[in-house]
């Protein structure tokens, strides 16, 4: 008989921005969600899956929690609700540089997490984030207090998802939480999302950083196909959907100089993730008000 085991799903959930991805990144030493410096890269639920000769556990990666503005956003609330839903144990996540004396969490996080710690009856983990953005560590000590006074937490652990400080940690405390259970998925298994996911994320995270202001927000990308070739390329043609015809000239820039930069780089990123050669085709495509539409929202797998 082989040793018992244990298995459950973890749900990371956090203001945008925090270090969701980052610390999803950590854990699993892959990157798996994109991770970029404006708030909201992460829309869908992105699964990634951790184990090691005892524990298995399945994180589920979040949007982040804000008051719906749009229907997308409405959806993506949907999603933290059912990640919150499938999840055996949470993870609350603050970014400690964003910590203020009054009001440490606003009244709609802490509807959130009322209704896991009292309704849903599910522990808590809170993980202070962004250590290293302290100018004295010491300074933490007041916020482990005043998240402490709120009387939501199981464990209050202080790291640093970027330096990966103090990531053992939270395993060794997850584990407390889950059930004996036989592994869900094979421990070789990074991710349950096809190659497609991510190379269209790969696609949104190079939009993020090479445009400014509204253009990441209002766009989203569509693997057209995804063909692997015998003679080793893999074909991929994307379409790069956004809004208003007038984005489409900023998205293409002069002579298509910027598409041909967006091009390359998700060229290099994409092939580095799949480790091989990739023959990448991406085109813009105009789709007025697509973040209202229920219709393209569907056909984008939200
Ligand atoms: P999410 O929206 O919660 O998923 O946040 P991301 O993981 O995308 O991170 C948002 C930004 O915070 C990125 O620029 C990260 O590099 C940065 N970040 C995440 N964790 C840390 C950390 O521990 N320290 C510092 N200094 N930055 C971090
Ligand atoms: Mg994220």
């Amino acid at each position: 008989m082989s040793e018992k085991t244990k298995a459950g799903y973890v749900a990371i959930i956090g203001k945008p921005n925090v270090g969701k991805s980052t610390l999803l990144n950590a854990i699993l030493g892959a990157k798996l969600s994109i991770v970029t410096p404006k708030p909201q890269t992460t829309r869908k639920r992105v699964l990634g899956i951790y184990s090691d000769n005892k524990t298995q556990i399945i994180f589920l990666d979040t949007p982040g929690i804000l008051a719906p503005k749009y229907k997308m956003q409405s959806v993506m609330m949907d999603y933290v609700n059912s990640s919150i839903n499938e999840a055996d144990c949470i993870i609350y996540m603050f970014d400690v540089s964003k910590y203020r004396r009054q009001n440490v969490i606003n009244d709609n996080v802490k509807n959130i997490l009322n209704k896991i710690h009292y309704s849903a009856n599910k522990k808590i983990i809170c993980l202070l984030n962004k250590l290293d953005l302290l100018k004295n560590v010491k300074e933490v000590l007041p916020i482990i207090a005043a998240m402490d006074s709120l009387n939501l937490f199981t464990d209050i652990i202080p790291i640093s998802a970027l330096k990966k400080n103090n990531i053992k940690n939270i395993i060794k405390t997850i584990s407390n939480y889950i059930p004996d259970a036989k592994f869900y998925y094979d421990a070789d298994m990074l991710s349950t999302q096809p190659e497609k996911f991510f190379v269209s994320e790969i696609i949104r995270e190079n939009i993020f950083y090479m445009y400014g202001d509204e253009i990441p927000y209002s766009t989203e990308v569509d693997i057209i196909e995804f063909k692997e070739r015998e003679y080793g390329k893999c074909y991929i043609n994307s379409e790069i959907i956004i809004e208003k015809t007038s984005q489409k000239g900023i998205i293409i820039g002069k002579n298509g100089d910027k598409l041909k930069a967006l091009m390359e780089r998700s060229r290099i990123a994409i092939e580095e993730h799949l480790k091989t050669g990739v023959y990448l085709e991406v085109f813009v495509k105009v789709r007025p008000k697509w973040r209202d539409n229920v219709t393209f929202l569907k056909s984008f797998g939200y």
